[in-house]
């Protein structure tokens, strides 16, 4: 049975937005990125036993909401997600989560979280995680486009498991990467405000792509990406929503989480349904190459994939004893009796 956190089997422990903020800061943010990269590779390495299928979504005018389940055969994990990109316009989050963690042999959940926080958290650990197997050697300068919640996990993410110092910031909205540099002040890396995409993907060895809009966007043009660049591709998530002008993806080498999802949400589904892409557990266990020469564009198309949430959730869940930051929720019914649960309702009037 999966490891539990709380004595009664009742009882859920619960991570709240506060609980997840303080985790963060008593382990130190890039210790946590560190970390649940570590978790990633470990479940990376195994991706062939855990259940596997894209993700459900639910489209609208404005937004999509998503359900990701998957299961290592001992403990199941879902996470609960939204992309709404005009949601910042009236002051709410593009993207909200939260997820759960079950014992699989009694079904029992043995987590409840918030994932708001650790979303950004584990598309940014993934993220440089991919990027270590694909970027160029000694890479140090990443141009980010797009300044909005993800970022600074991204640009931690990649200073701490990359080693990236440098960063070109540019964003349609000044103020977003204002406020980007001021957040990321004080963590080792130098920064520079950049005026266009073009000018922020100069002498760039990594360009992290971030942006969110309900459309084919052409946030890079072909003639932005010279050789040997490696590209993280984070904000094409969704049908009819790609960052990338197709040209870029026929000049890269295209690697992928899991194809049936990505050819429905990612920067491939400009491309035919057939067209080779290789899948980062592939590159992970040595069953397929990574970057072959310095001259390769390389290109992480990242959707996020319901393992991800999974190796994040196991990740926190195994800093609880630790943290103590929980709360237990009387989450599922527990009469003495099982099939006695009728008779636990009418209790409770007498006990009252
Ligand atoms: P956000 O709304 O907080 O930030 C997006 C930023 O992009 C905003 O600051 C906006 O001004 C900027 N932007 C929009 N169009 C632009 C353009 N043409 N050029 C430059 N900047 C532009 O959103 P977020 O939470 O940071 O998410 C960013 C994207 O990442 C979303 O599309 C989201 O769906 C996606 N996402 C992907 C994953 C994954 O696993 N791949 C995980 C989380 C989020």
């Amino acid at each position: 049975m999966t490891k539990k956190v709380a004595n009664d089997l009742n009882l859920v422990p619960f991570v709240s937005v506060d609980n997840m903020m303080k985790i963060v800061l008593e382990i130190g943010i890039e210790e946590v990125l560190i970390g649940i990269a570590n978790y990633l590779e470990v479940d990376f390495k195994r991706w062939e036993l855990f259940d596997k299928t894209p993700r459900v979504a639910s489209h609208s005018n404005e937004g999509v909401i998503e359900l990701m389940p998957t299961s290592d055969g001992q403990v199941y994990g879902f996470k609960y997600v939204n992309g709404h990109p005009k949601n910042t316009k009236d002051g709410l989050q593009t993207v909200t989560a939260f997820g759960v963690l079950s014992d699989v042999e009694t079904g029992y959940p043995v987590m409840l979280s918030e994932m708001t926080i650790l979303t950004a958290l584990r598309t940014a650990a993934t993220s440089a995680m991919a990027a270590k197997y694909l970027m160029p050697k000694k890479s140090k300068m990443m141009a980010m486009i797009g300044n909005g919640a993800q970022s600074e996990f991204q640009a931690l993410a990649f200073k701490a498991i990359c080693g990236i110092d440098e960063l070109r910031l540019y964003d349609i909205d000044g103020e977003a990467t204002d406020r980007c540099m001021k957040n990321l002040t004080g963590f080792g890396i130098n920064m520079v405000k950049c005026s266009s995409e073009q000018i922020a993907v100069e002498g760039a060895d990594i360009i992290t792509t971030v942006t969110a809009d309900k459309q084919c966007a052409t946030i890079l043009t072909d003639n932005m990406v010279g050789s040997g660049v490696h590209i993280n591709a984070i904000g094409g998530d969704c049908p009819g929503k790609t960052e990338l002008h197709r040209d870029i993806l026929l000049r890269s080498e295209i690697f992928v989480e899991y194809p049936p999802q990505t050819r429905i949400e990612g920067e491939i589904q400009q491309l035919d349904d057939d067209y080779p892409v290789t899948e980062l557990w592939q590159v992970m266990t040595g069953k397929a190459e990574g970057r072959t020469n310095e001259k390769q564009i390389t290109l992480f198309d990242s959707v996020g994939f319901a393992i991800e949430d999974f190796s994040a959730l196991r990740y926190i869940r195994d800093q609880l004893e630790k943290t103590k930051q929980f709360q237990n929720l009387d989450m599922v019914a527990d009469p003495d009796e099982p099939r006695d649960l009728f008779g636990m309702v009418l209790r409770a009037k007498e006990a009252k």
